[in-house]
């Protein structure tokens, strides 16, 4: 039984924001709008391409519904749902942090959030050693736009505190994609046996919301 018991010892694994009620804090449509405010970007940098990528990890995640929609840059604030932007100010930002993500929701239906990145820091794009990576940090953040909270999960995206050079944060580790296959299952994955997600009859409708709410 040691495996079970190396299970539990685990269990401080991915979590998910809730609701006071205890509900999952999530996005209940796709795809997720957002946009770049290319203001106060740091030039060297592939901003764009480092955000493409960061979604780009999360939206691959086989088993999980998750899609993302990149509407135009935009100079800075836009009508998308979510934007991207640089914080020259850092009034979003805390302290100890080089980015930070904000979601809001109603009901647990989150319908906007913010990524505010701080220019000040050194940033990299092309795997400089010394300087933070734009995307890792970025595809931690856009955990936190999917409702994540942080893991203690050793090499997870959504452990906290990436070091300068860190690289391992491009790439989701099983912790994530665990989350995320939880909070967003792929359609066909929840359809019951018979049913295809091409044509829903009644049957097939009645038992998908059942298994939704259960
Ligand atoms: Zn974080």
């Amino acid at each position: 039984m040691g495996s079970v018991w190396a299970l539990v010892s685990t269990a401080l694994a991915w979590d998910v924001a809730r609701t006071e009620a205890g509900d999952t804090i999530r996005w209940v449509e796709a795809p997720v709008e957002w946009q770049l405010a290319v203001s106060g970007a740091p030039a060297e940098l592939d901003v764009g391409g480092a955000a493409v990528a960061a979604t780009a990890a999360w939206q691959g995640v086989p088993g999980a519904e998750l899609a993302f929609f990149q509407a135009p840059d935009i100079d800075l604030g836009g009508p998308a749902t979510g934007t991207v932007w640089w914080d020259a100010e850092r009034t979003s930002i805390p302290d100890d942090q080089v980015a930070y993500a904000t979601i809001w929701s109603t009901d647990g239906a989150i319908f906007a959030f913010d990524v505010a990145v701080d220019p000040t820091v050194e940033w990299a794009t092309d795997g400089h050693s010394d300087r933070y990576d734009l995307q890792a940090v970025l595809t931690h953040e856009v955990g936190h736009v999917l409702g994540f909270l942080h893991s203690d999960v050793e090499g997870a995206v959504m452990m906290p505190g990436k070091a300068r050079g860190d690289l391992d944060g491009r790439v989701l580790a099983e912790d994530d994609e665990a989350a995320a296959v939880t909070v967003y299952p792929d359609l066909p994955a929840l359809l019951p046996e018979g049913c295809s997600s091409g044509a829903l009859p009644f049957a097939c409708v009645l038992g998908l919301l059942r298994r939704r709410t259960s």
